[in-house]
């Protein structure tokens, strides 16, 4: 994972104030801090700026014409990643009631007039720091859940994410109406093919495996998880036991299809798969663990039946 760090790029600063010499001013200080400025001279060019430039942060002035300051400071906190960019009003109002006001809108800091300089600068520094954290703070939370829910051999959700979206889908589905469909596969004597061809060459076997599963069930709420070790859980919300049936037939085919040499396999020279489907109208009040156990006894009939097959348990 990437340690957090300052922005590369000179950050951008949009200085936006009615007054052109105190724009000039600002820019001034703010060039030579070594930041980029772009400037606006009332709310409604801040809102077209901002939109064009995404600016790092956005100085501005609380009294302008056409739109002032708190308008498009409301406007600004309303566009995305508007409240995640820092907001500096320069206000030569210095009563509370435009500092409370200032901040109602969604002003990070305040600064008034006349400026300050020394101040300015270093409101400014802390708050794009700040800002810079925070976005690389969120982005390492986005990457580490990420990471809790996938498997690291396969890149499928791992079986923690599965047990989440199986029981948000119980509910969605119950709440519907609506089928929901399980199918359980299982690689038929994956400890003899580990045994055979090693463990790295097994590893291979389950990523291609993986990749056959992912396929087959790539619409928008179905989800393909790694179960256990050679054991792969597909979910598939508003499908019924037929089209599941289906896809767990496809499955079967495509896996046979890649043709990955099992030699000492009894039911095939290739790699096999045995699958069990179950599927049900889910009630909000029953345990949805009861459908994995159908799958799970429909997976043990096909194994039982001779393998490389598909079972149903109605
Ligand atoms: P069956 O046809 O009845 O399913 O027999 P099987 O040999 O496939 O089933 P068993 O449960 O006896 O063996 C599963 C094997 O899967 C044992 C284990 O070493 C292997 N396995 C589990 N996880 C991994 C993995 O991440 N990588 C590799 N290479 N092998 C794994
Ligand atoms: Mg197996
Ligand atoms: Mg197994």
């Amino acid at each position: 994972m990437k340690t957090l760090s300052l922005p590369q790029q000179p950050p951008v600063i949009l200085v936006v104030d009615d007054d052109k010499t105190m724009r000039r001013l600002l820019r001034r200080a703010m060039e030579q801090e070594g930041y980029q400025v772009v400037e606006a001279s009332d709310g409604e060019e801040c809102v077209t700026a901002y939109k064009s430039i995404q600016p790092h942060i956005v100085l501005l002035d609380a009294m302008m014409p056409v739109m002032d300051g708190f308008a498009c400071a409301r406007a600004l906190q309303a566009l995305p990643g508007g409240d995640r960019t820092p907001l500096l009003m320069i206000t030569g109002l210095d009563d509370p009631q435009s500092v409370d006001r200032a901040f109602e809108v969604g002003a990070t800091d305040y600064v008034t007039k006349p400026i300050h300089w020394p101040v300015l600068r270093q409101r400014v520094r802390r708050l794009i720091e700040t800002a810079s954290l925070f976005k690389q703070l969120e982005a390492a939370n986005l990457e580490l859940q990420r990471l809790a829910s996938s498997d690291g051999l396969t890149l499928l959700a791992n079986r923690r994410r599965f047990e989440e979206y199986f029981q948000q889908q119980w509910l969605q589905m119950a709440q519907e109406q609506l089928p929901l469909s399980l199918i359980l596969g299982d690689i038929d004597f994956f400890k003899l093919y580990n045994d055979t061809y090693g463990h790295q060459a097994g590893d291979e076997c389950l990523k291609a495996v993986a990749a056959v599963l992912t396929l087959a069930a790539k619409q928008q709420p179905d989800l393909v998880a790694r179960y256990g070790g050679e054991e792969f859980a597909i979910l598939l919300p508003n499908t019924n036991a037929e089209s599941a049936l289906q896809v767990a037939e496809e499955i079967r085919l495509e896996i046979a299809a890649l043709k990955i040499v099992h030699e000492p396999s009894t039911v095939s020279q290739y790699i096999t798969m045995s699958l069990g489907v179950a599927s049900t109208i889910p009630e909000s009040n029953l345990n949805p663990a009861a459908l994995i156990s159908l799958a799970d006894k429909a997976l043990y009939q096909a194994k039982n039946e001779g393998r490389d097959r598909v079972s149903f348990d109605p």
